[in-house]
């Protein structure tokens, strides 16, 4: 197969939110090195073990190539692109009068596929399924409502300006193994570096050690699940002392007063014990942030997956309102990108306000939050018989069996379902349960620009790199797969499905959206020039669009020497257009045109911390954790990634070892109310008393997935332990931080 020129290409490493720059070298039609491209206008050379071995996805002997169908007997063959859509409308048939019995589980590795990220929603809304699951719940759902109810846009979200800022309050994240998240700012430990080194701190809430903790000026470990009762308690001090200064956004914000009521019992005397923190501690790192020049609180992952995920994730954005650090240099901003992603459109349902709860999960009662259930209810709602019973589902990239909570329970459930239909490129412990397999392209073999991660980067830039490799002939591209299921979905046989005639439409629909759109670069204007200037189908033709339409892009001849996908072609390096700037006015969308500080849905949670302040610690509880040479669970099978000590290990203070009776490097054995594992330990000071933590994604032991050497570093699937229906309340987001746990010696050795 012809592959790129034999040399060096410039590409984006599409594996995390860091973006970073890379150069391929292909000799002979294959890569034989990869190193950080310091021409590159974003990252400068930056890059990490990953990205190093990202040939290794292309190369992976088990990635699919073909289709696969799954034989009687449970096992696989391979099948041509026709047959395996003859066999999708063949297992769809029997659902297709019964639609609420098909769901859709889509995967975090969607996010950073250049076509799945661009067809995704079209797909959900041309196939009218309402029973959306995703790993946004395991993740950052918190955060999206945050925003929604805010500010009227599920997918605006601050990030801290860490170029700029002179303090940095971090909560949760671990940018030294994690790179940054909802936070895409390459080499971000060198970032935050310079934050000290322009005479500034960071400081790092973690109930463990972390390596980024490690680096900080200061560690302060939490509670798990307790973030928000410290977080209301620096609110409390910001009213005590009188230190509150909304700054420029006076006028622009409501429920100042709400805020500060709600804030009244939360004294830093009064959380000091759930926290474990010390009252003063809490005094000292409030004044911190106000007196700072600038300053800012940033929270992630360990704020969002716990028992109070949304009103962390909101009183973070309160105490950046409070100090005068929101949309101020240095402070939380909104990014600016130079395509705007898809997902900063408002559905059409959500025209007036968002509005969540407004149906219900059938089994446990659970409400949508902004369209989906929390993933934890999927097994139950394939397993519980009664009317709208899931009998279908189509899983997009993901691999929910490990990175759903109750992941044994899914496991069990999706074996009976009548048809299971999967876009992935392996065969991993998800998909081995499906009946048909539709892989997509390698890295390499598509092109990349990212469609959502700029929306939320610490300046305005934006790379396209163009696919290396041709696809095999005959394969279907990844877009076409989506849009060819959603027809299929709507009843149309394998044969007749016209992708280019939908694509058309959907892309007609677009341009007509943004042309009524008040405010839009091209408002008003005809919708057949601009669309007849993109006769090719597919992701290109979008992205050209939200390049043109977007800040810096041409607006179709409005601005003749603005930024076009062409332009962006030719520089393979990637264009940078500064910092960002304030611009709370373009992107408040609440019905009252006002922050909303004190959202009733959000408040309405806060009893329920308040009675968490009058309850005792579980003596033990589980944190997880992510690793550098890891990413979830999908970068387990590449060998030079999992060299090395075996990394699934339950980290645990000395003090809790001693008292368990567990010895470092022995078996242990943790159980909680939803399961038990055995795995080996590791003594540790870098966790503090009384919680111990185990990595994600691991679990690569099941019978059936082809991952040969992920399963040869199999470990065991924290997911096991957490209970499936505890989540944040408001979200429905699983917890998996804070799970009540004992931890014994094994009974084996
Ligand atoms: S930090 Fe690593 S995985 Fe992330 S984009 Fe950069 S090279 Fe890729």
């Amino acid at each position: 197969m012809p592959g790129a020129a034999s040399g060096a290409h410039a590409r984006t490493c599409p594996l995390c939110e860091a973006m970073c720059g890379i150069e391929v070298f292909v000799e002979g039609g294959r890569v034989t090195k990869i190193r950080g491209n310091e021409h590159d206008v974003w990252s400068k050379g930056y890059i990490c073990p990953k990205g190093t071995a990202l040939h290794h996805l292309h190369d992976d002997p088990d990635r699919l190539r073909r289709p696969l169908i799954r034989n009687d007997d449970g096992s696989f063959r391979e099948a041509s692109w026709g047959e395996a859509f003859e066999e999708v409308e063949r297992r769809l048939a029997p659902l297709l009068e019964t639609p609420d019995a098909l769901a859709v589980y889509a995967g975090n590795p969607v996010a950073h596929n250049f076509s799945l990220s661009r067809y995704i929603g079209a797909f959900i809304q041309l196939t009218g399924i309402t029973a959306i699951y995703s790993g946004g719940t395991v993740d950052q759902w918190p955060r999206n409502v945050v925003s929604a109810l805010m500010y009227g846009r599920a997918w605006s979200i601050p990030i801290p300006d860490v170029d700029r800022t002179d303090f940095l309050l971090m909560l949760g994240a671990n940018p030294f193994d994690s790179q940054g998240s909802l936070l895409a700012a390459p080499y971000l430990m060198k970032r935050l570096r310079g934050i000290q080194a322009r005479g500034g701190r960071f400081v790092v809430v973690d109930p463990r050690r972390t390596g980024t903790a490690k680096r900080a000026d200061e560690w302060i470990p939490i509670q798990p699940g307790t973030d928000a009762a410290l977080l209301l308690a620096m609110v409390n001090v910001l009213f005590a002392d009188d230190l509150v200064d909304l700054g420029t956004l006076v006028g622009k914000v409501r429920g100042l007063d709400a805020v500060r009521e709600l804030s009244a019992g939360f004294t830093p005397e009064a959380v000091t014990g759930t926290c474990r923190i010390p009252a003063e501690r809490v005094r000292q790192l409030t004044r911190e942030l106000a007196g700072s020049r600038s300053g800012v609180v940033y929270g992630r992952i360990g704020t969002c997956t716990q028992e109070f995920g949304t009103l962390s994730s909101w009183l973070i954005d309160v105490l950046n309102i409070l100090t005068g650090n929101f949309d101020e240099v240095g402070g939380a901003m909104f990014s600016n990108p130079i395509a705007w992603s898809m997902l900063s459109l408002r559905p059409p349902e959500f025209e007036e306000g968002f509005e969540l709860g407004r149906f219900h999960s059938r089994v446990r009662g659970a409400p949508e939050v902004l369209g989906q259930f929390p993933v934890s209810c999927l097994a139950e709602e394939i397993a519980a018989p009664g009317q709208g019973q899931i009998k279908g589902l189509i899983t997009i990239a993901g691999n929910p069996v490990l990175s759903a909570p109750g992941g044994d329970r899914l496991d069990e459930a999706l074996a009976q379902l009548d048809s299971m239909i999967s876009v992935d490129n392996w065969l991993n412990e998800t998909t081995r349960h499906a009946h048909v397999i539709l892989p997509g392209q390698s890295p390499f073999e598509q092109a990349h620009y990212d469609e959502m991660i700029w929306s939320w980067a610490v300046r305005s830039a934006g790379k396209y790199s163009p696919a290396l490799f041709p696809v095999p002939d005959g394969t279907v591209p990844e877009w076409e797969v989506l849009l060819r299921l959603a027809a299929m979905v709507q009843g149309q046989t394998a044969a007749d499905v016209d992708v280019e005639e939908i694509d058309d439409f959907y892309f007609i629909g677009l341009v007509s959206m943004i042309t009524e759109q008040e405010g839009s670069r091209i408002h008003g204007r005809d919708v057949e020039e601009i669309v007849a200037e993109h006769p090719e189908p597919g992701p290109e033709r979008i992205l050209d669009f939200a390049i043109r339409t977007g800040p810096w892009g041409d607006a179709y001849g409005a601005d003749p020497d603005g930024l076009t996908l062409g332009r962006m072609k030719q520089r393979p390096n990637g264009i940078d257009m500064g910092p960002l700037t304030p611009r709370v006015d373009d992107i408040v969308q609440t019905p009252s045109g006002k922050i909303e500080l004190a959202p009733d849905y959000i408040v309405a949670d806060v009893p329920r911390l308040k009675a968490r302040l009058a309850s005792a610690h579980p003596p033990l509880v589980l944190v997880s954790r992510r690793q550098l040479r890891s990413n979830n669970s999908w970068m387990h099978n590449v060998a030079s990634l999992m060299s090395g000590r075996p990394r699934c290990t339950l980290l645990i203070h000395p003090e809790d070892a001693a008292a368990a009776g567990v010895e470092d490097g022995k078996l242990g054995h943790i159980r909680s109310d939803a399961g038990e594992l055995e795995v080996p330990v590791e003594v540790s000071n870098e966790m503090m008393p009384g919680v111990v933590c185990l990595p994600h994604g691991f679990g690569h032991d099941k019978q059936g997935a082809r991952l040969s050497v992920a399963s040869r570093h199999a470990g065991v699937c924290n997911n096991v332990l957490a209970p499936g229906a505890l989540v944040d309340v408001p979200s429905g987001n699983a917890v998996v931080n804070g799970i009540p746990v004992i931890v014994a010696p094994a009974t084996r050795a």
